[in-house]
């Protein structure tokens, strides 16, 4: 099996036992990128340089017979919108297309204690607003499962970089579905923990009550390995928890018996895609199989979900994106006064959805609709909340599917973003929730586009989450098929 093609934990054995150095690892990925980006274009900074300088330095540690840390000398790539500390970071916009941070975030300050290699910067949609990496103001990123589908998005780099062998883990971030979406469409594991877990310093906001970063990779146990490497309290973030972070690795167990899993009725309707649903449901038999009670459980706001989560996260977003005005942020197009100037500016260097986003933004947060938009919203989140609460009541773990279809055809839906939008209504409500929740492959349709399920945990009960997905993987290993299959990339 190809190097590319392996899991970290795999590579990690191999370092370990002198089987393969750093550099020759990263030289592989580096030959799978050249092999690939032409057709997926996950990639939008490519740090070649830095990549093979950390290669070489783990080498020396292992040579040097230091003891490495899981991720030490393994590649991955880190979505565009994470500040990288004299890297560009553009967040797929020609507002940032030159923006270098003169400074880490803290999730790349973390990292840097576990020494990865880091190969660059993914492809991502603009500013994270969207589900299919169609809104890079670059180029999209294309499925290696199949170049005429979507990655999804907004994390399309991400998860497209692991799944064709560009990189064997990731980051993203994920404000409503941007981390779980894109790891359904591309058969790999992806995970946004509660809200509040991972730092949010130096993530260039979108939404910032429902940003999260987390980890995407080719199976449950990198994911855990790589949420333990980057979560924990910051002080830089004032939404950071401070609650004690167990250890994930603990909950690699194969073991659901007596879990209580909630099915919510509201997620299974009519209308929803067959195979999805046959998939999902066929896990969701495999866990009862493996001694999981499955419960009927009622998320009874859920339909509401949408509405809301696209009054807040447009509302949060067109103030954050306020900053970029030519003058504190950003690119500037100069004009004849100041005015001529920033309408210039926002005009040209914002794409169409962002755009849409700001005046939706707008004008749910200005006088006179401030109560009927915004401030509605903001009372159904809670009542959102308070289902997911009553349900927790009750059962440990709630399963679903991550996303309606497999991934769909590129330009699909660039016409109609209401369509796109109602794409989301699996994902959002843990974002409006603030609960963890992981997509993990569970079967493919009949064009072999793979399909995820979605397991949502209480709030910080991240290693319950991972240990039902560690199960429901082993007994499945889909995640074998991945790596044993050149994808079309
Ligand atoms: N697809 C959703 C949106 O367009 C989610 C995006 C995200 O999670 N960043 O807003």
């Amino acid at each position: 099996m190809k190097l590319y093609n392996k899991s970290a934990h795999e590579l990690h054995e191999m370092l370990v036992g002198k089987e393969i150095s750093s550099k020759e690892l990263t030289e592989a990925v580096l030959v799978r990128m050249d092999e690939t980006e032409d057709r997926i274009h996950a990639y939008i900074t490519e740090t070649r340089d830095i990549a093979l300088r950390q290669a070489v330095a783990a080498d020396e540690r292992i040579a040097r017979g230091e003891q490495i840390s899981y991720f030490e000398g393994i590649p991955g790539v880190i979505k565009d919108n994470i500040c990288t500390k004299g890297v560009k970071t553009t967040c797929a916009s020609k507002m940032l297309e030159n923006f270098v941070p003169p400074y880490d975030a803290t999730v790349m300050k973390r990292l840097e204690t576990v020494r990865p290699v880091i190969l660059g910067k993914a492809n991502m949609d603009e500013f994270a607003m969207g589900g299919s990496t169609e809104n890079s103001a670059f180029y999209p990123t294309r499925n290696p499962w199949n170049v005429e589908c979507v990655p999804g998005g907004s994390s399309g780099g991400s998860a497209a970089a692991v799944a064709a062998g560009s990189a064997i883990w990731a980051l993203g971030s994920d404000t409503g579905g941007s981390i779980r979406q894109p790891a359904s469409f591309c058969g790999v594991v992806g995970m946004k923990p509660t809200y509040g877990r991972v730092s949010r310093y130096g993530l260039v906001a979108f939404a910032s009550s429902l940003d999260q970063i987390g980890p995407v990779t080719r199976d449950v146990t990198d994911c855990a390995h790589l949420l333990q490497a980057i979560t924990g309290h910051d002080e830089q973030d004032s939404t950071s928890s401070a609650s004690e972070v167990p250890d994930f690795t603990k909950s690699l167990v194969q073991d659901v018996k007596g879990l209580k899993i909630g099915i919510p009725k509201e997620f299974f309707v009519k209308g929803m895609d067959a195979e999805v649903e046959q998939a999902v449901r066929q896990a969701i038999d495999k866990l009862q199989a493996l001694g999981a009670e499955i419960q009927e459980i009622s998320l009874p706001h859920t339909e509401y979900a949408i509405s809301v989560y696209y009054l807040i996260a447009p509302a949060e977003a067109a103030t954050n994106l306020e900053r970029y005005d030519g003058v504190s942020y950003g690119a500037r197009v100069d004009g004849a006064d100041v005015v001529e100037m920033m309408t210039k500016t926002r005009s040209e260097k914002f794409g169409e959805e962002v755009k849409r986003r700001i005046l939706i933004g707008n004008y749910a947060l200005s006088a006179g609709y401030y109560d009927a938009y915004y401030l509605k919203a903001l009372k159904v989140r809670r009542l959102i909340k308070e289902d997911y609460d009553k349900a927790f009541e009750k059962v440990d773990v709630i399963v679903t599917p991550t996303a309606p279809t497999p991934a769909y055809r590129i330009g699909a839906m660039t016409n109609d973003p209401l369509k796109m939008y109602l794409q989301d209504i699996y994902t959002v409500p843990l974002n409006l929730a603030g609960l963890p929740g992981i997509s993990v492959p569970c079967g493919y349709s009949r064009e072999k586009l793979p399909i995820g399920l979605q397991i949502i945990g209480k709030p910080l009960d991240e290693a319950t989450v991972l240990r039902t997905a560690y199960t429901y993987e082993q007994s499945q290993e889909f995640y074998k098929d991945m790596a044993e299959t050149e994808a079309q990339a």
